[in-house]
């Protein structure tokens, strides 16, 4: 994108999409962008619905952290009580700070509304997340910190996702075939740990995926159009 085309984008659709998430360890079987990636799926869909800009993802995230002398043991490592590999992590106060001059950016350029989006759980992220979303109410540009726990099902219960179980698999094999190797689930002790085994993997399939992406994407939808009705904003497709 050049300048003149954020000019005109910012005339017609001041909308901006974030799809943020933290490179972390999903089993033998995922790959480590698993939450970015399904917050970028999401996003790039809502973009190519309703316009504006789609920004690159930020591959950042952050979770529980315990200390014990020199090692440290965050989110999933505490529950399979060993380091795994492969994850990368701020501390919850950096990962905000980030975010936070991120969108401060955003809004001084004109957009109006900034729809943050993480496929990460954990509650720090969603807690920080959530903090932004709500001290942009008295701003020039609001901000919805989406995250899949606030898809509802169709028996009314919130959707709450397992890690790297049979939601965020059966996505990925929808998004990208090549992002998941099935052949490789509970090999390691800590997969067998988690219940991250081909057994308890094994009614994962494309399909399914695609029907949870879909849902949540409705619903996300349907929150950015309440959103720009209430600040007034017109959007050119719905
Ligand atoms: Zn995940």
């Amino acid at each position: 994108m050049v300048p003149e085309e954020l000019r005109k984008v910012l005339a017609t659709a001041p909308l901006a999409y974030l799809p943020v998430g933290p490179l972390e360890w999903h089993g033998e079987h995922l790959s480590y962008g698993c939450d970015p990636i399904r917050a970028g799926w999401l996003l790039e869909r809502l973009w190519k619905d309703l316009g504006g800009v789609l920004l690159p993802t930020l591959y950042l995230g952050t979770d529980g952290v315990k200390r014990t002398g020199d090692t440290e043991l965050w989110g999933m490592e505490l529950a399979a009580g060993e380091p795994l590999p492969g994850g990368t992590f701020l501390p919850a106060d950096v990962f905000a700070a980030a975010i936070k001059h991120t969108l401060s950016f955003l809004e001084r350029n004109g957009f109006r509304l900034c729809i943050v989006c993480t496929g990460h759980q954990a509650p720090e992220q969603i807690q920080a997340m959530e903090k932004l979303e709500s001290e942009s109410r008295h701003r020039a540009m609001r901000v919805i910190a989406w995250q899949s726990g606030r898809v509802i099902k169709a028996n009314g219960q919130p959707d709450e996702i397992g890690h790297a179980g049979f939601e965020e698999t059966s996505e990925l094999m929808h998004i990208d075939p090549a992002l998941v190797r099935m052949h490789r689930a509970g090999t390691a002790a800590a997969d067998r740990k988690l219940g991250l085994t081909a057994d308890t993997l094994s009614a994962c399939s494309a399909d399914a995926g695609r029907q949870r992406l879909e849902l949540e994407l409705q619903q996300l939808k349907s929150a950015v159009a309440n959103l720009c009705r209430d600040i007034g904003l017109k959007l050119q497709t719905a």
